[in-house]
């Protein structure tokens, strides 16, 4: 069947098409969206709530809205994220600073709970840059040594390489759930199970699986996750991160930057810092409370279609992508370098081709818009709530005509 004809006959189907009219169009040409995976399209119903931000709480309120609900606001929309993206129960999962700071709390926190027994924090050469700069910062501040793995760049890491890695000395595994990269969805439950096995705790970065794969932190018993909010959960440019820390290890773990609000009494102004208990004393300073306001919408959307729902659309264009390379765009030396295995697969799917570099600009010129990913990646994230066959179909056509005409 014909592309185009195959993609009109899913969106005739899909039962998440009704979404794509929920968000903002774009006010120039644009024929194809494929990088959802790095910045969300914004819910109409976000500009909507930021107007009502600046004139409600923000312009009306005024300072009272901080007691009113702004303090409350990180943990709040933390508890609603929890429940609708990650398996996390309330009071687990707090919104604010950035996922590269966040990280660094988390991860300094449980090399200090590890202790000088166990100084090895477990991680990966291919996870996302800022995950192993911050280990490396805490290595050099802390004396923690880092244990790297080195994963197939195609694939990603298993429970086996994790185990193989593992010992008396590990303190800390510090994982992404999806490979940036290769989009491979590592086994968030298996990999737990051993660190746990070895005496260590788990830390998952999920900045793509939030809003993109149902992610189970409480079942897996997972002990630490942090995560972005601009990619699949749409939050803007910038919008803070998350973080979740199992309700069994607050009480016994310290983070690093001791701020006014995560005192155990925010307005005592005392002379020294004491750790709030629960999840505020892993909060630093004044939640960015206009910044966290773009999330919401789209985690309530995720709520009222189910997680599993989204994953699903995602699968089957990935799915579609791939069934497009294997009977074409192969044929013009593209590869699929992600997982086939739908199941090990996360939101995108790389594609790689020696010229990905120019291929990616020349699709930009077309108003088609993937990303580069060195060295010869092209990656298409396809957000299941804002993206349409029909647009992917596109896309793809595009980078067909583009391949055909530099042959
Ligand atoms: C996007 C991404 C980040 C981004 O971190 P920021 O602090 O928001 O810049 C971190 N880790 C992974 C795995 C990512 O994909």
């Amino acid at each position: 069947m014909d592309l185009l004809a195959d993609a009109a006959a899913r969106d005739r189907t899909d039962p998440l098409a009704f979404a794509r009219d929920l968000f903002v169009p774009s006010a120039t040409p644009l024929v194809a969206y494929l990088d959802g995976n790095s910045l969300g399209r914004p819910l109409k119903a976000t500009r909507q709530r930021l107007t009502a931000v600046v004139d409600g709480a923000w312009g009306t309120r005024l300072i009272r809205s901080w007691d009113e609900q702004w303090m409350e606001l990180p943990f709040a929309l933390g508890d609603d994220l929890g429940a609708a993206c990650l398996g996390a129960a309330p009071g687990q999962t707090a919104i604010g600073d950035s996922t590269t700071v966040l990280l660094y709390k988390l991860l300094r926190a449980a090399v200090a709970h590890a202790g000088p027994a166990r100084p090895e924090i477990v991680l990966d050469s291919e996870n996302f840059p800022t995950d192993r700069y911050v280990a490396e910062g805490i290595a050099a501040e802390t004396g923690a040594k880092l244990v790297w793995l080195h994963p197939d760049p195609a694939l990603g890491v298993t429970a086996a390489n994790v185990a193989s890695a593992l010992g008396p000395r590990t303190g800390v595994v510090l994982l992404s759930q999806v490979a940036y990269k290769s989009g491979y969805l590592a086994d968030l439950p298996a990999i737990t199970r051993v660190a746990h096995d070895a005496g260590a705790l788990v830390l998952w970065d999920l900045c793509h699986s939030a809003g993109s794969v149902p992610v189970a932190l409480d079942a897996a018993g997972v002990d630490l996750a942090v995560g972005c909010s601009y990619k699949y959960l749409n939050g803007g440019p910038g919008a803070p991160a998350f973080c979740y820390v199992a309700a069994r290890l607050q009480p016994v773990l310290s983070q690093p930057i001791q701020g006014w609000m995560g005192n155990s009494d925010v307005f005592a102004m005392g002379p020294s810092y004491a750790p709030a208990s629960g999840m505020r004393r892993f909060i630093s300073g004044t939640p960015p409370v206009l910044a966290m306001t773009g999330i919401q919408d789209t985690v309530a959307l995720i709520d009222s279609v189910g997680i599993e729902a989204v994953r699903e659309k995602s699968t089957a264009l990935g799915e579609f992508v791939i069934s497009y390379v294997d009977s074409t765009l192969s044929q013009y030396g593209v590869q699929v370098a992600s997982p086939r295995n739908p199941a090990e697969r996360g939101g995108h799917v790389t594609l790689s081709h020696p010229d990905a570099r120019s291929l990616v600009s020349a699709l930009w010129e077309r108003d088609v818009i993937p990303d580069f990913r060195e060295p010869d990646g092209i990656r298409v994230g396809a957000a299941p709530l804002s993206s349409s066959y029909t647009e992917v179909a596109q896309g793809l056509l595009s980078l067909e005509s583009l391949l055909r005409s530099t042959r």
